[in-house]
């Protein structure tokens, strides 16, 4: 995780995108524990939830995958697939690899910046109405070790353990952002929303400072700041 962050702010300047990570990192610690109290893990090569077409996540979430992409130099493949999918009406995540011989499992090409609803998947839950935690895990998890669910539902309702829940967490990455970048939208077009503007970012920086990237540039127009992540890509241009 220390890693992202050091690329997160020396690769873009972004301190949000810094911010970005260290939420995650707290995620992961919250949903690790939560496994290792309740034996809940997924089934190996199992890409059920990333199959679905309904994942969502905030442009803001989703800025340490485009910064790692940009980095990588897969800003166009990446959005040329995402065209390639809306094409096809293929709303699922564009960064799932599926198992030729087996398109429901597969693997995320991205899970060491994956955002905060892939963290929290099967290994969070919510407050009811009640202000009670509540704990469903996902359907494989049901499915393939309904005794561990089950034991965990009764663990979270008598609060024996403590339950990451969704709404904390995710809401607590989405804050970062205080207009729409933190509102969540389908992945596929958040993802590129952020690759868009971090590559614009970077392009910026290098402008600024050819010699450094990544370093926020020391030019003699000091008042020109870096754009944002949060300005469209059409006015920072
Ligand atoms: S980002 Fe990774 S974990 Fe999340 S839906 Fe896409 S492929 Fe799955």
């Amino acid at each position: 995780m220390k890693s992202v962050s050091v690329q997160c702010v020396r690769s873009e300047s972004d301190p949000q995108c810094a911010e970005v990570v260290s939420v995650h990192a707290k995620i992961d610690r919250q949903t690790e524990a939560f496994q290792r109290t309740t034996n809940i893990r997924c089934p190996d090569g199992c890409g059920a939830c990333c199959h679905s077409p309904h994942v969502e996540a905030s442009v803001i979430d989703v800025l340490p995958l485009a910064a790692e992409l940009v980095e990588r130099g897969l800003t166009e493949s990446v959005i040329d697939r995402i065209h390639e999918r809306e094409r096809r009406g293929d709303s699922s995540c564009v960064l799932f690899h599926a198992d030729p011989a087996d398109p429901k499992q597969g693997r995320c090409s991205m899970y060491a910046r994956r955002p905060a609803v892939c963290r929290l998947f099967g290994f969070a839950g919510r407050l009811d109405a009640d202000g009670h935690p509540q704990y469903s895990g996902c359907r494989i998890h049901r499915e393939v070790m309904p005794a561990a669910v089950a034991a965990a539902r009764r663990a979270v309702r008598e609060r024996r353990i403590p339950l990451p829940l969704f709404s904390r967490l995710a809401g607590e990455v989405n804050a970062i952002a205080s207009d729409s970048l933190g509102r969540p939208q389908p992945i596929n077009r958040a993802l590129r929303e952020a690759l868009q503007r971090t590559a614009l970012r970077r392009r910026y920086l290098a402008e600024v400072d050819p010699d450094d990237p990544g370093s926020g540039g020391h030019d003699d127009n000091n008042d020109r700041q870096p754009p944002s992540p949060h300005m469209p890509p059409e006015v920072a241009a």
